[in-house]
């Protein structure tokens, strides 16, 4: 498997605080990716740095996301993953 996405473990803020611009929204899936892993996991509020508010709505654009298909469950629904095996 390719590297993992790797996040600056420098300053801890949260991105959808920080920028008020930044849609959290089930359709912005290319930003919701920043906060899964690659298999598709959501990656914890301690290390993204997104306080708990932000992070409860995040969690529920990404499971709606997943509904719509636009985010997949696990690493083997990725069609992305298994062009890498
Ligand atoms: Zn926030």
């Amino acid at each position: 498997m390719a590297f993992k996405k790797k996040f600056t473990p420098k300053k801890k803020f949260c991105r959808f605080c920080a920028n008020k611009n930044l849609p959290l929204d089930y359709k912005r899936a290319d930003i919701l990716k920043d906060f899964i892993t690659d298999r598709g996991k959501i990656i914890a509020r301690r290390i993204t740095g997104t306080c708990a508010k932000c992070q409860r709505r995040l969690t529920t654009e990404i499971k709606r996301a997943r509904q719509m298909a636009l985010l997949y469950y696990t690493a083997t629904h990725s069609t992305e993953f298994r062009k890498k095996m």
